[in-house]
């Protein structure tokens, strides 16, 4: 379990930290954990979100268990160096979703003194690196992967495979289109996916 530091002398400078893995791997759960016990140690809390997650609702940041703490949407990453600065520990949540301008945001609050903690899916449901998420582990000084249970064998998930869209006209939720998957289950799934192509 990530155990943070505490200590904070005056000239101490700020750190970032990146929570990364696939859908339903706990990353808002262990974002909001790390909030919470900043909130117990009195500091100053703020959270962001891109605004166009808006699966369940439009102020708070919610996870998949239903744990929540109010959250800020913005539209461009830019806002988050405005409207952060008066925080001691600055939240981020659906990462990927914002434009590469998170990367410099999230160093120039560091610089600043600020605890920066980034919460983002770390590939896309192909498999490939999910737009700044990349970057900013590279520049995190701390960097924890969660892992999902593979839907299939029960294995520690790395994936979030897309289910095959059928051409259902119910819009079904994210539970129903997309599953964790472990390497070789995901690479099997990919095998029958191109089958009935
Ligand atoms: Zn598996």
């Amino acid at each position: 379990m990530f155990l943070e530091n505490t200590f904070k002398s005056a000239n101490q400078s700020g750190w970032i930290e990146v929570i990364t893995g696939s859908m339903f791997s706990g990353k808002t759960e262990e974002l909001i954990r790390r909030l919470r016990r900043a909130q117990i140690a009195k500091q100053k809390v703020a959270i962001f979100k891109p605004k166009l997650d808006t699966r369940y609702s439009e102020k708070e940041i919610v996870s998949h268990d239903a744990n929540y703490i109010e959250s800020v949407p913005v539209e461009k990453a830019s806002e988050i160096l405005d409207k952060g600065i008066e925080s001691d520990v600055i939240g981020i949540d659906e990462a990927q979703f914002f434009d590469m301008d998170i990367v410099e945001v999230c160093n120039e609050l560091a610089n600043r003194g600020k605890r920066v903690i980034v919460a983002g899916l770390d590939m896309d449901y192909l498999g490939k690196p999910f737009g700044p998420m990349p970057y900013l582990m590279a520049i995190a000084e701390y960097v924890t992967k969660v892992h999902a249970i593979c839907m299939r064998c029960g294995n520690l998930a790395h994936y979030s495979h897309r289910k095959s869209t059928s051409d259902s006209l119910i819009e079904l939720g994210e539970k129903d289109k997309y599953e964790p998957l472990c390497r070789s289950c995901y690479l099997e799934a990919l095998k029958e996916q191109n089958k009935d192509e």
